[in-house]
């Protein structure tokens, strides 16, 4: 399952950036467009199979935040929201130029004190 190995990679990240905080570690923030085949529920379901794994871990919360696909087009200089998967701009203009939607990164990181 693909998402395990992603929510398994997000705790190794976490890891090397906060190697004496992971104790402390209570919720991890995802922002992941609607292009990067992140579902939220299946992320969830991951993270739960990963903790039952990690126990240290128990006190930490997932969040996903899904962000829309937008596109730029390069005809008149503005970026729209992908609606149902039409990539064409409010000018008529299809346009393949998506400047967000791919994305899957970690936005927040929360600490107990
Ligand atoms: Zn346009």
């Amino acid at each position: 399952m693909h998402e395990i190995s992603l929510v398994r990679n997000i705790f190794r990240t976490l890891e090397d950036e906060f190697p004496t905080d992971m104790g402390r570690i209570r919720g991890i923030y995802l922002k992941a467009g609607l292009l990067s085949n992140v579902q939220p529920i299946l992320m969830q379901n991951a993270f739960a199979a990963v903790l039952e794994d990690e126990p240290r871990y128990q006190q930490t919360s997932l969040h996903v935040e899904v962000l829309p696909i937008l596109i730029h087009c390069d005809v008149c200089d503005k970026t729209t929201e992908v609606q149902q998967y039409k990539f064409v701009c409010p000018c008529g203009r299809p346009s393949r130029n998506v400047v967000q939607g791919e994305e899957l990164l970690i936005s927040k990181v929360e600490f107990d004190d």
